[in-house]
């Protein structure tokens, strides 16, 4: 099966960056192992999309709101999103709980709305190092996911993106992932894809993805070169 890989620029990008950062991928992007969703800042959305349009890219946004509309002052609605094409959203991701307090109520309501718009929700679950350090990290993440994951969990996928590897340059061991992905597995049943994040790069992506129970890998820093970004899809 395809492995999903996940573009996470982060509060990066321009109009012009975005045109030379997809061309080349959409051009040389051969490889049959993986399927690709690019998530751009919000305005960057319809550049992205246009330039999309005719090739296998996905787009996906970074977050949404969990009400339709209102007045949410910078907030972006689920069903916005899907009129600029989206067909993915990151939510709950380990920035947005720390610089905007999200809980993993607000994170559940989150991907409700992304369901309602049949927008596929990234739900981002992960222990930061002090309670990996305490033993606690299973127990911390699987309550974050049974707080986090809706009824219709079908339509959800999940990354595992433990908090102390994202951005660090420091991925989390291959016996680490596998250890929790089984366990985040064995929650969630078969048919959700689980990615993992942190860190992943040209050098360890291929060896993350043949990991059991990894079925993509969601990207941030790594993401935002054509070419690193082009040897962790052909990975
Ligand atoms: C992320 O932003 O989700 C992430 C995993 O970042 P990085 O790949 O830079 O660690």
């Amino acid at each position: 099966m395809k492995k999903l890989i996940v573009a996470n620029w982060k509060m990066n990008g321009t109009a012009i960056f975005t045109q030379k950062l997809l061309a080349p991928i959409i051009d040389k992007k051969t490889s049959p192992l993986s399927e690709i969703v690019i998530c751009p800042p919000f305005p960057l959305l319809h550049a992205a999309h246009n330039i999309m349009r005719d090739s296998q890219l996905h787009l996906g946004a970074q977050d949404c709101h969990h009400e339709p509309s209102g007045a949410f002052t910078g907030n972006v609605s689920a069903s916005l999103l899907k009129e600029m094409g989206c067909s993915f959203v990151i939510v709950g991701h380990s920035e947005r709980r720390l610089h905007h307090h999200e809980n993993n109520a607000l994170i559940k309501a989150k991907a409700i709305a992304a369901i309602n718009n049949n927008i596929t929700p990234i739900i981002c679950i992960g222990e930061n190092l002090e309670v990996r350090n305490s033993g606690q990290a299973i127990s911390t993440v699987i309550k974050q996911l049974s707080e986090c994951l809706p009824e219709s969990k079908s339509s959800c996928i999940i990354a595992y993106e433990p908090i102390w590897a994202i951005g660090t340059g420091m991925s989390a061991t291959e016996d680490n992932i596998a250890e929790m992905h089984k366990e985040i597995r064995d929650f969630v049943g078969t048919g959700i894809k689980i990615l993992y994040g942190g860190s992943v790069n040209a050098k360890n992506a291929a060896s993350i993805l043949t990991i059991d129970n990894v079925d993509g890998v969601l990207v941030g820093g790594a993401s935002l070169q054509a070419d690193t970004f082009l040897e962790i899809i052909n990975y």
